[in-house]
């Protein structure tokens, strides 16, 4: 409410209204503003995060038929890539289309989706496209999975868009989770050395997370999202809708996310979730909607302040350094992202708490929040991980600078995390022995 603006979608323009009320509302801007000052660190340098300089930054709307309501939630950058990101349920069909080609800047439209999601959502998502006639839609279906997150698959997307005669003035669209999402956002930065293209998630994950903030690419065999760029989207459409589809696994690695927002940033968020997960799991529409929003307004003040990460945007990947390790060392697929990154959160605070940066009342509510959340929170019966493998892929991870691997660790209250390459080598040590261990226990004990 402290932070008004208007937006000309069809004129790809934003004007910001600033309409700071009151004191409190000054305080608040002027903590979000101490906070972004420090994002800029050496490699060696921790950088702290600030807990809580969340201001709210996305106005509700109306949808014009009267039957819904629907949030918009503004990322801020520089030279006009602004773009908003629409979040609701019940989107008049027509208003949608309306709000989905203003964002289209040329003429043709490639809209890519994969097998699962092309039955579901293809002909719904092409129709409001081609709504008006004015707009020539072509569309790919590519194979679903986290295996398929290749060169061989992004390949595919340049052979159609070839194929089709696509110019530089085309806009490519991701109908799909963080897979589809990452893919084709990469299509679009590399072909003709940069297209534009509109993200519209359909998974928790993508939601909150991925489609958000231009991060972009494919795996390779030897890491996980080695190859990519950043490359923003011209808006973020978020239909709530399309959750009803999402099995129940999908939607709970998607909260590992919304969990991560409030460990490293958002103390009262957390709260909030401690009191709601039920409801979130249960798919309550408005305890999703404003979980979808809230975990939106905290990643687009954290890209605003470091798009490229260069300090404070590394503090997303909580638990990930982890995380990737044991997607890649499973073997892709085997575990979906968010359960990897839910292991590696519990690995993360239990090197805090080891090494004394986090109370155990802590490290006991990020274990109770996950397991709640129905995430894994150990190494499984059947898991491959031993500490060679953890340490050998965690040395290729994207946040290792000059060889020296950095953390993204919890560091005081609830809301507070660091990213750092100076923390005890022991203790991570002892942590991946903790977790290696536990899964060896319960091989023998079987
Ligand atoms: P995903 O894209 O593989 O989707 C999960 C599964 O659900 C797939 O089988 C998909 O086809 C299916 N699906 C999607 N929407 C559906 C729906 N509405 N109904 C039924 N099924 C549906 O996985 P994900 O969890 O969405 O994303 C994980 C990926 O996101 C990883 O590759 C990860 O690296 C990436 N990621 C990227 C960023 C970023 O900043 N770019 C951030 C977080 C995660």
């Amino acid at each position: 409410e402290n932070l008004a603006w208007l937006s000309c979608t069809r004129h790809h323009h934003w004007k910001e209204i600033e309409m700071v009320r009151g004191i409190g509302a000054g305080l608040i801007a002027l903590a979000s503003l101490a906070g972004t000052s420090s994002a800029f660190v050496s490699s060696s340098a921790p950088f702290v995060s600030r807990a809580n300089s969340h201001v709210g930054r996305s106005i509700s709307k109306m949808s014009k038929d009267g039957k819904g309501e629907y949030d918009v939630v503004k990322v801020d950058l520089d030279d006009g890539r602004d773009y908003p990101i629409y979040i609701g349920a019940n989107f008049d069909p027509e208003e949608a289309g309306e709000l989905l080609r203003s964002h289209v800047k040329g003429k043709r439209v490639l809209l890519v989706t994969n097998d699962r999601i092309a039955p579901m959502y293809l002909e719904q998502y092409e129709a409001m496209f081609k709504e008006g006639g004015e707009l020539q839609v072509d569309t790919l279906v590519l194979p679903d999975g986290e295996a398929k997150k290749t060169m061989d698959v992004l390949g595919m997307i340049m052979d159609k868009a070839l194929e089709l005669g696509l110019d530089r003035k085309v806009t490519l669209v991701a109908l799909g989770g963080g897979v589809i999402g990452d893919m084709v956002g990469f299509a679009a930065a590399i072909y003709q050395r940069g297209v534009n293209f509109i993200q519209v998630p359909t998974t928790v994950m993508a939601m909150v997370d991925s489609s958000v903030g231009g991060k972009t690419g494919v795996n390779h065999p030897k890491g996980k999202n080695m190859i990519g760029a950043f490359h923003q989207p011209q808006c973020v459409f978020i239909d709530t809708n399309t959750l009803s589809t999402l099995p129940d696994r999908e939607l709970q690695s998607g909260v590992a996310e919304v969990i991560k927002y409030g460990l490293i940033r958002d103390a009262d968020f957390f709260q909030w979730q401690e009191e709601n997960m039920e409801k979130i799991l249960g798919r309550d529409p408005s305890a999703l909607r404003y979980a979808i929003k809230r975990s939106c307004e905290n990643k687009a003040e954290v890209v605003k302040a470091d798009e490229l990460e260069a300090g404070v945007r590394a503090t997303l990947n909580l638990g990930h350094t982890f995380g990737h390790a044991i997607e890649n060392g499973s073997g892709y697929g085997t575990w979906l992202h968010g359960e990897a990154v839910a292991i590696g959160t519990a690995m993360a605070a239990t090197m805090s708490a080891r090494m004394g940066w986090i109370d155990d009342a802590l490290l006991k509510r990020t274990y109770d929040i996950l397991i709640n959340a129905n995430l894994p929170v150990e190494l499984p019966l059947d898991s491959p991980m031993d500490k060679e493998t953890f340490l050998k892929l965690m040395s290729v991870d994207k946040k290792v600078a000059d060889g020296q691997l950095r953390l993204i660790l919890l560091k005081g209250a609830l809301g507070n995390c660091v990213f750092t390459g100076d923390f005890d080598e022991e203790a991570m040590k002892e942590t991946i022995d903790e977790f290696v261990a536990e899964c060896v226990g319960k091989k023998q004990a079987a």
